[in-house]
């Protein structure tokens, strides 16, 4: 379901292309956090820099695809754990859906496919600089936001993007929105275990921003089967359709 304000404590930092932006304070933690365990801070702080700036170009991407789509973005905010594009509540095609919810990764592949291109071309043409190592660090933070963007499961673009295939592919509102509910429960699982054997086994610090995730997943997909039995034999035509969830 699409959110209908920033949220609350949510601070507004400006405006740009016509669209509010909004930081949620709890941004901060995970600045504090690289900041306490890295031996190099500045560089810790730098590539959580990067991260921010990298979801903010990505929440343009929807941002952008939804003008194109005359679907307006009230604003953008983004919070601990990535950012949220809020657009106005307006019926939508699937494909134009779908058009929306691609163009927020598709900036990702944009920034990681660039700066490896611009790097392998300046590598081959003998450049030697220190500022070079910049676009390595960006592609493959976005190479890695991409990967984790794709998961199939809200509320990550991957749970969309899966949604709107399944619709297009002539599966009804309820039985998509089922699908990507137990992908999700399955993606939840395997996203949580993957940071508790992480930190078990490599005596890493505690992953708790993919283990907050993991349970944002897991608890947003059993509202979401729990809301699909209830109305499955009286009234499955409730089930959300494009640009609603
Ligand atoms: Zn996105």
């Amino acid at each position: 379901m699409n959110p209908t304000s920033p949220g609350s404590g949510a601070i507004r930092i400006g405006r740009l292309l016509g669209i509010e932006l909004f930081v949620d304070p709890w941004i901060a933690l995970p600045f504090l956090m690289v900041a306490s365990s890295n031996s190099n801070m500045g560089l810790g702080l730098a590539w959580m820099g990067i991260v921010f700036v990298s979801v903010l170009l990505h929440e343009y991407g929807h941002a952008l695809a939804g003008r194109s789509c005359g679907v307006k973005t009230h604003s953008i905010t983004l919070g601990m754990l990535g950012g949220v594009a809020l657009l106005e509540n307006k019926q939508r095609t699937v494909k134009q859906d779908l058009w929306i919810t691609v163009a927020g990764p598709l900036v990702n592949v944009v920034l990681w496919l660039g700066c490896t291109v611009l790097l392998t071309r300046l590598i081959m043409v003998g450049q030697d600089a220190a500022w070079m190592e910049w676009l390595a660090v960006t592609a493959y933070l976005n190479w890695w936001l991409l990967l984790f963007n794709l998961i199939p499961a809200f509320p990550m673009d991957g749970g969309r993007i899966l949604h709107g295939l399944l619709l297009l592919a002539g599966q009804s509102r309820w039985k998509a929105l089922y699908v990507v509910s137990v992908v999700a429960c399955i993606a939840a699982v395997g996203m949580g275990a993957w940071g508790l054997w992480d930190w078990l086994s490599e005596e890493s610090s505690f992953p708790i921003f993919r283990l907050l995730i993991a349970w944002q997943v897991w608890v947003g997909a059993r509202q979401r089967l729990s809301f699909l039995k209830q109305i499955e034999h009286t009234a499955p035509e409730l089930a959300p359709g494009p640009g609603q969830i």
